[in-house]
């Protein structure tokens, strides 16, 4: 018999560790408390994004890097393997400045960008208004970046659930893990609020939620919650082709034209703890961020609004390997804003590990009980 490993979480990192395990001939035991893929994965906007970890450079960048490169080839093969498709595509982005000081931020992160060897051009308004029309006409200069893709998060979960199923890998929503069985350093199973799983090796994939978890094992975890909300507009296709973001002082607004027409505008970065509601201010600001940048969404179809948890860490970036003086426990989680983005590169550094291969990443900066950066993601 192979390996029992089990991966406490559902969400997207969970099942993209879930799934590269697999491609390594084992098969987990995927245990959420609630339904797959339905937090901080089903919430997010999906756009796999450089051009914010430019600013924080160093080791981030370059994992980023990394899985934004796997992305095509990863979910090309998912699509294959489930029938289902994560709706990856290179769409390119388009930063908006609506003033002089707005100009200058974006020219900025250009720089950042330019030390990684990643350049972009900067459109007249004339341009960009024909290249995509429903951009509002009040716009002072657009910066056009092609390293920009996006899949949609609730597909690429149900990919990568589809080809677990088909695996017959052991698959268990409401089943939540409350406790871990050690004997000295070695792990031998989890407790649930079912019962006792036997195993060999655990991975912690629990967002949000993973700081009471990892203190079961004596682990100190700065994990917290940020909360963002979303506003998901009625739309058709190809009304909008790129990503466009504007950042001003009040924040960042975001529109994600979807392949089916739907245009999800995001989002809010709020401290706020576990609660997971949208307020009327948070709402209205992303409706006014929206139709700043897109005049004609005023008359579109408000379809639904939502808020997500993302998964903190002590500086924004991912705790990712295995927890010192255990054997068989590893930790992939605190991926804050950029958990679609890494998912690709995470399941397969994480599923590296547990199976004794030697991480085609460094994993040393990203280590569990890591001093903060000084260079803060968040
Ligand atoms: C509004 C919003 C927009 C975003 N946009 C983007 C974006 O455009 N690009 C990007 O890269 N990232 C984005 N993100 C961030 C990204 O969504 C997250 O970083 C990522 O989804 C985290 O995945 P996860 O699997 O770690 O966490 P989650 O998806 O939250 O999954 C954790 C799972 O663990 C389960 N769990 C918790 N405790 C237990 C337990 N004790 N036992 C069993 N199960 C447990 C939970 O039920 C949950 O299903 C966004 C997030 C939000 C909220």
């Amino acid at each position: 018999m192979g390996r029992r490993i089990i991966i406490v979480g559902g969400g997207v990192i969970g099942l993209s560790i879930a799934e590269q395990l697999l491609r390594r001939g084992i098969t987990p035991i995927v245990l959420d408390r609630g339904v797959f893929a339905k937090e901080a994965s089903w919430a997010g906007a999906g756009f796999l994004d450089l051009r914010s970890v430019a600013r924080v450079g160093g080791a981030l960048f370059e994992l980023c890097k990394k899985s934004y490169d796997l992305f095509p080839e990863w979910t090309a093969q998912l699509k294959k393997d489930s029938g289902v498709d994560p709706e990856y595509q290179n769409c390119g982005s388009y930063d908006v400045a609506f003033t002089e000081a707005e100009e200058s931020s974006i020219r900025q992160m250009e720089t950042n960008l330019k030390t990684f060897g990643l350049t972009g051009r900067w459109l007249t308004p004339e341009k960009a208004l024909a290249l995509e029309p429903q951009l509002s006409s009040q716009v002072r200069s657009i910066f056009s970046f092609e390293h920009t893709s996006q899949v949609n998060p609730p597909p690429l979960s149900r990919a990568l659930l589809k080809v677990l199923q088909n695996a017959k890998a052991d698959l268990r929503e409401f089943e939540q893990v409350d406790d871990f069985l050690l004997k000295g350093k070695q792990f031998l199973g989890v407790r649930t609020n079912k019962g006792i799983i036997d195993a060999d090796g655990v991975v912690i994939a629990t967002g949000a939620w993973s700081a009471p978890l990892a203190e079961k094992l004596n682990v100190q975890l700065i994990s917290k919650p940020y909360r963002g909300q979303v506003v998901m507009y009625r739309g058709q296709p190809k009304e909008l082709k790129h990503i466009l973001f504007h950042t001003s002082s009040t924040g960042i607004t975001y529109l994600v034209p979807r392949m089916d027409g739907h245009v999800y505008a995001g989002s809010t970065l709020e401290d706020v703890g576990f609660d997971k509601s949208t307020t009327p201010e948070g709402l209205e600001k992303l409706k006014t961020g929206a139709v700043r940048l897109v005049p004609g969404l005023a008359q579109h179809l408000i379809e639904e609004t939502w808020a997500g948890l993302r998964p903190g860490s002590i500086d924004g970036w991912p705790y990712l390997g295995p927890v010192t003086g255990l054997d068989g426990v590893w930790i992939a989680t605190g991926h804050y804003t950029h958990g679609i983005s890494l998912s690709a590169v995470t399941g397969q550094v994480m599923a590296q590990l547990v199976n004794g291969e030697r991480p085609w990443v460094d994993l040393a900066p990203f280590a569990i009980n890591r001093a903060p950066h000084p260079a803060s993601g968040l």
